[in-house]
């Protein structure tokens, strides 16, 4: 049926590229609304159509910057300002948001992470500023230079006390999660925490875990925001900065999701469990039984996710917007994931013998 659908509109056709080689288009009828709240009342203000973005001070010269999709943050102090990113969705509308706030200059940069569509308008800011990242920001930037991201003039392995005009930023690396470099910044004052890629505040997150290198660093980044005390977490995505509990709902669909992997992992892939999926089709159909046994698993977990009742009594979709579209992504990338850098629970035995396993 959808490969007839697919067939029958070859090529790019108004609001999809349609090939019986690749995904069925998502018909919005058959998705679950976004939950209420998760489009504020600014994305639809003349002001943000007309500007293109929203700025709200957070607390105390902290401020939070969006274009509605991609957001950053700016502190203001008596020596100046403090930006913190500059994603090409911004882009110079983050100074147009600076300026409305405050004539005193842009005088230090942070970056969050060494990711282009976070930072790459940061050649926005005034030549000389200050940048300040983790150092292994600036070596990936380094290898891979980009003009419109300058490299950056102060790096730090663990942690960094930026202090400036009388206020404080704590920047901190725990390690990698969405990519190496990845920080957190901290205002304790303004009790307002960036850190970027991880939550995207009233949704499940882009696919494959907002497109993350290190899962089980990213599924452990949310209990590091959560020993914060923190009132605002600027996250970098969607609508509206987040709150503890977005964080706390957010691990709750990833930890719910890790035990589902663990599941399908130990049905469809133990050493029993993965040969159905190869017995059936010719040697030669090789990728065939491979992809139906990974995305056996992957629907396994989206069919768990999807009918859950969790915590608060609610489905999923009830709370968090996307996941109707997104779980299937982030499925594949949570059981891939748990293949690749959790326990196998064993190994072969000598010959064909053994306990069980996952592969
Ligand atoms: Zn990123």
């Amino acid at each position: 049926m959808n490969e007839q659908k697919n067939e029958q509109k070859q090529g790019r056709h108004e609001d999809f590229y349609f090939t019986k080689h690749g995904f069925i288009k998502a018909d919005w009828h058959e998705h679950a609304p976004s939950p209420e709240g998760f489009q504020p009342a600014y994305l639809s203000s003349p002001e943000f159509q007309k500007n293109g973005y929203h700025c709200e001070e957070l607390r105390d010269g902290f401020y939070w910057v969006t274009a509605g999709g991609y957001d950053a943050a700016f502190m203001v102090t008596d020596a100046g300002v403090i930006a913190i990113d500059a994603p090409p969705m911004l882009g110079e509308n983050m100074l147009a948001a600076i300026e409305s706030v405050t004539d005193k200059p842009i005088v230090t940069v942070i970056y969050s992470h060494w990711h282009s569509d976070h930072i790459g308008a940061a050649a926005i800011y005034p030549p000389g500023v200050e940048i300040i990242a983790h150092e292994i920001t600036l070596e990936l930037l380094a290898r891979f230079p980009d003009p419109l991201r300058p490299l950056p003039t102060v790096t730090f392995k663990d942690e960094y006390l930026l202090e400036l005009g009388g206020e404080q930023l704590e920047l901190s690396y725990k390690g990698a999660n969405h990519c190496p470099g990845n920080i957190f910044i901290y205002a304790p004052k303004q009790k307002a925490l960036v850190k970027i890629d991880i939550v995207s505040p009233g949704s499940c997150t882009f696919f494959h875990c907002d497109a993350s290198e290190n899962i089980s660093g990213w599924i452990e980044a949310h209990d590091q925001i959560l020993e914060y005390d923190f009132d605002f977490l600027v996250g970098g995505h969607i609508f509206r900065w987040g709150t503890r509990e977005d964080v706390i709902t957010a691990r709750e669909y990833f930890h719910d999701m890790l035990g589902f992997a663990d599941e399908a992992l130990m049905q469809m892939s133990t050493p029993d469990g993965v040969g159905e999926f190869f017995a059936i089709p010719p040697a030669e159909q090789y990728s065939a039984a491979n992809e139906n046994w990974i995305n056996s698993m992957v629907n396994y977990v989206t069919e768990k996710m999807l009918t859950k009742i969790t915590s608060n009594g609610q489905l999923w979709e009830e709370r968090l917007a996307g996941v109707t579209t997104n779980t299937k992504y982030h499925a594949y990338t949570v059981v891939e994931s748990t293949r690749t850098e959790r326990s196998h629970k064993g190994y072969q035995k000598r010959g064909t013998g053994g306990e069980d396993f996952f592969i």
